[in-house]
């Protein structure tokens, strides 16, 4: 059943600072918005010009969305004035503040709730004081993961069963008990926060976070049934937390320019070279490798990654998160005109849904952010696997082990940080898998069945498939809760 338009329902979003919780959450936005609901993000000066140009194409269709800008707590917690961006916290120091900062928007909040008195808060799974915020209001406060069922499911199940515990060592493995398949992981795949002891800024935030999660009305999932149906119904059934599935939420994304401009703070002209560059080769040809919004790797590591992909002899676009300040010595000697034309790298901001739906690009080599999956899904685009940390080595388990959509590249270790270190993932490695993929026969299974799910993950969000029908639901609920 198609629900009507509520003028008055009126939802506030407040979302995380960091491109991998803000843009979906603003494409969560967006799509509630379509929906008739009127919608408000919350969020702080120097975050606030990115989310005011994303909605622009909402607010031409005269959708209800706009932008609220709360201060950032700079000064109290010690941090430069601007720096209100995880990606901007280079130092463990810097990080500790910013953590500190997130907790304390509160009051900022409750006085915005006050003047506008929305009937609902979606807010990011960090800001754990929003539960208390929005009961004091006596409205239902929705928590945002920004993971997938799977992981939600395996990070559960970690937490409540501690195998991690009852092994010997870092390496040994383990299997996540309870799941409704056999999924091997050891303690060095693990967030720290899981497995050492201490009172970090983050270990109080997530445990103050999960507590608020569990007084928390329910939580909104990007994701969709048809690619995780166990884990969606384990989540709901036997962890027995009430979630909605409405994603892949980036597929509301339809305008170009949306896409182009897709978290990006500079000029398009890059976008259209790059398109450009793509359109110019065939089809399955390409192997786009990019590590999300927040890895930043060694110099090691980097050169590694320069003598994988130039032994694999295969076309490439490969973005690396560095300052364009940053001199080149990651790069080997000659490794740019050895590589004119069959190769091109990115220094900063890929427009990655374009990238992923150019017919070009023939294997995705990804972190395993949870974006970054749902885009490679949606597009239709098998994957080489490459975890880092968060729930990436959770999400690596289910592209390789359960949808047979990816293979892994061998990363065995979480890193949290980008001190210069030795390599994790050796060019051996990466040559192996680029080339085993784009030479190899394997492909073709793999590819058949991405491009069907990414068929599935259409369907899911058109007008009666399962992630459209889920946000009917969920406005139904909030308009029976407020009328
Ligand atoms: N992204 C992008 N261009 C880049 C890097 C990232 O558009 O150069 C987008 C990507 O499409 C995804 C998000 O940023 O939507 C990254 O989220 P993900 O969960 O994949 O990884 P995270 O950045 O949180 O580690």
């Amino acid at each position: 059943m198609e629900t009507k338009p509520h003028p008055h329902l009126h939802i506030f979003f407040l979302p995380f600072m960091a491109q991998g919780h803000t843009l979906p959450m603003i494409d969560i936005a967006k799509l509630f918005a379509s929906r008739g609901v009127k919608c408000t993000i919350v969020t702080t000066p120097a975050n606030a010009p990115i989310i005011s140009k994303a909605i622009q194409t909402s607010k031409g269709f005269g959708f209800e969305i706009e932008v609220v800008v709360i201060k950032f707590p700079s000064a109290e917690v010690g941090l430069p004035e601007g720096s209100e961006s995880t990606k901007l916290e280079k130092t463990d120091e810097m990080r500790e503040k910013f953590l500190k900062a997130i907790t304390l928007f509160e009051q900022q909040v409750e006085k915005i709730l006050d003047q506008h008195h929305p009937h609902c808060l979606v807010a990011d799974f960090l800001f754990h004081w929003a539960t208390n915020v929005a009961a004091k209001f006596g409205i239902p406060r929705f928590v945002f993961h920004g993971a997938g069922f799977f992981a939600l499911c395996s990070l559960k199940s970690v937490m409540l069963y501690q195998p991690h515990m009852k092994v010997s060592s870092d390496s040994e493995s383990f299997v996540i008990p309870s799941l409704p398949d056999e999924i091997i992981m050891t303690r060095n795949q693990l967030a720290p926060f899981l497995t050492r002891n201490g009172k970090t800024e983050l270990i109080k935030l997530i445990k103050a976070s999960r507590e608020a999660e569990e007084r928390s009305y329910g939580i909104i999932v990007n994701s969709y049934y048809e690619l995780e149906p166990d884990y969606a119904d384990h989540y709901r059934k036997v962890l027995g937390k009430k979630s909605w599935h409405i994603g892949p939420v980036s597929l509301c994304n339809k305008v170009e320019k949306d896409k182009s401009e897709r978290g990006r703070e500079g000029s398009v002209d890059e976008v259209h070279e790059c398109l450009n560059w793509l359109n110019s080769k065939k089809p399955n040809s390409v192997v786009y490798i990019c590590f999300g919004s927040m890895t930043k790797f060694s110099d090691c590591q980097l050169i590694e990654i320069a003598f994988g992909l130039e032994a694999s002899q295969q076309q490439f676009i490969w973005v690396v998160n560095k300052e364009n300040n940053d001199k080149e010595e990651w790069l080997p000697e000659g490794f740019k005109q050895r590589n004119e034309g069959k190769g091109l790298v990115i220094r900063g901001w890929a427009p990655q849904l374009l990238i992923l739906q150019n017919e070009a690009v023939g294997v995705f080599v990804t972190h395993c952010g949870w974006n970054s999956i749902l885009e490679g899904v949606s597009s239709g685009v098998p994957m080489i696997t490459w975890p880092v940390s968060a729930d990436q080595f959770f999400n690596e388990k289910l592209v390789t082990q359960i949808l047979g959509i990816g293979i892994a590249i061998g990363a065995q270790k979480w890193e949290d940080d980008s001190v210069q270190r030795e390599a994790n993932v050796k060019r051996e490695a990466i040559e192996k898998a680029v080339t085993e993929f784009m030479v190899g026969n394997e492909q073709e299974e793999m590819r058949s069945k991405v491009l069907a799910l990414g068929q599935m993950a259409r369907r899911a969000v058109a007008e009666g498939g399962s992630s459209h029908s889920d946000l009917t639901a969920l406005i139904g609920e909030l308009w029976f809760l407020v009328s």
